[in-house]
């Protein structure tokens, strides 16, 4: 068997909702979690797509919360409305550009 990282970003087309491809991807990465910890060979990558894929549940998760108390698409941190064109690129964002942190240091 080969485990094939799925893609983790993914984009909202223009007529589905925030929440339906949050919803869908939640689908998605716990059909692919469940068929990560099927394979009873152990190593490396295999742990570590398991953990990445968990992190990315877990994205979503906190995702569809932020829709549940109307928080979705406000930045965390100054709390202004997202440009629709950061959530359609990157639906998980919980910060604005000018927030999101650097590597640069
Ligand atoms: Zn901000």
């Amino acid at each position: 068997m080969t485990l094939t990282a799925i893609s983790f970003e993914r984009t909202v087309s223009g007529d589905e909702s925030a929440r339906h491809a949050l919803e869908r991807r939640r689908v998605e990465l716990r059909s692919a979690l469940h068929l990560y910890e099927q394979v009873t060979i152990s190593s490396v990558p295999r742990n570590a797509l398991i953990a990445r894929t968990r992190r990315a549940l877990a994205d979503v998760e906190l995702a569809l919360h932020r829709c549940d108390d109307i928080s979705y698409g406000t930045c965390k941190r100054c709390h202004r409305r997202l440009a629709p064109s950061i959530l359609t690129v990157r639906p998980l964002a919980d910060r604005c550009w000018n927030c999101t942190p650097t590597d640069a240091a």
